[in-house]
């Protein structure tokens, strides 16, 4: 099997040359261990940070080593007595390598009757279970509620944006491209998108919320959190999911300068880590499983080919080159 290692940690915007290809041998299992043949990988913003060698809620990536992160696939051997060959899994550690082995409780097994096998890294996988918790149990919006969503046309914005319209809310979205504003009102239903590239934010989010904001679900940081300050009606909700427009800086970059605005208002600011939240996943299998079903919730992805691919996959994600989840198949049946 083949693996991607990292060679060199990225300064500013990630590069090829930081990736190394690399020939392994396919690794036997051991006692209590499974042995998976990865169909799909995820590439993540979560793994820009891991490339730097600084502190974090997960270790930093080790130089010379494999990278890791999502993965689902077919259990080709197994010694453990919760999984058996052919049994379709995931798993947030086994990426970025066509085999992995590993604790069989590194892995769950999924159904494939539910959704494809590579839903399972998007609405039905990490990214979903983030809209899931970070939008219903921190955001809590109700009923004729307004929600804001930035990076709405990726993997974890657009099911925001989905459950924010099944929850009974005025949903706007913003994102990079026309394109994807066309994405989010005709393919999401969300109610209003703008390109945040054509203007100011705060112009543009002036104009799209009139009767201000009760939650706000930020993926991005930066002008949208301080345009969004701006616009927050009392008692409002701002979720904190991430901040994409500040992973590739290589200075600390400014706060919102308007975040005393926080008091007046009366503001909640939160920020989570979903996989704080493993509690809720039979609850969001079992909601968003039913949603999906319904179509209620999309399963939207761009899909890349070959690991040799997955470094491009990877940059091309932190640029904006997908539209709902970006992964790397590995497997084609
Ligand atoms: P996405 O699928 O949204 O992909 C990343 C997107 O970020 C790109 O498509 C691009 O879209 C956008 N982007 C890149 N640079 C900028 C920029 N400078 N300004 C605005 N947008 C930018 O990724 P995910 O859905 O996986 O993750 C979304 C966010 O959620 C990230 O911040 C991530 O770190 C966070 N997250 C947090 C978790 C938690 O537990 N707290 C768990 C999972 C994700 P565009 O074309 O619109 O610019």
């Amino acid at each position: 099997g083949r693996e991607i290692h990292l060679k060199s940690r990225p300064k500013g915007e990630p590069t090829p040359e930081i990736f190394e290809l690399v020939e392994a041998a396919v690794p036997e299992p051991t006692d209590g261990q499974v042995l998976v043949r990865n169909h799909f990988m995820s590439v993540d913003p979560y793994m820009r940070g891991r490339m730097n060698d600084t502190k974090s809620y997960v270790p930093p990536f080790k130089l010379g080593e494999v990278l890791d992160g999502g993965s689902v696939g077919q259990v080709v051997r197994s010694r453990s007595p919760d999984f058996k060959e052919g049994d379709y899994v995931v798993g947030g550690t086994g990426g970025w390598r066509e085999y992995a082995v590993a604790p069989a409780k590194h892995y769950q097994k999924v159904d494939p009757s539910v959704g494809p096998l590579s839903a399972y890294l998007g609405v039905l996988g990490m990214p979903g279970m983030t809209a899931y918790v970070g939008l219903l149990d921190i955001g809590k919006p109700a009923a004729g509620e307004t929600v804001f969503v930035s990076g709405a046309a990726g993997a974890v914005g657009g099911v925001v944006g989905e459950l924010a319209r099944i929850k009974g809310c005025r949903v706007v979205g913003s994102a990079g491209s026309d394109a994807k504003v066309k994405h989010l009102r005709e393919q999401l239903k969300f109610n209003d998108a703008f390109n945040y590239k054509s203007g100011p934010v705060a112009e543009s989010l002036a104009k799209a919320f009139p009767e201000g904001i009760d939650v706000f679900f930020d993926n991005v940081g930066g002008e949208h959190l301080e345009a969004a300050l701006g616009l927050m009606k009392n008692h409002g909700r701002i979720v904190l999911c991430g901040a994409i427009s500040q992973y590739n800086a290589t200075a600390p970059t400014p706060g919102p300068r308007n975040l005393m605005l926080a008091v007046g208002k009366r503001l909640t600011l939160q920020g989570f880590i979903v996989s704080d939240h493993g509690d809720r996943r039979a609850d969001f299998l079992r909601d968003m499983g039913g949603w999906l079903r319904e179509g209620k919730v999309s399963d939207v992805s761009t899909i890349v080919d070959g690991l040799d691919k997955a470094p491009d996959a990877f940059i091309g994600m932190m640029r904006g080159d997908n539209t709902g989840k970006m992964l790397v198949r590995l497997v084609k049946d």
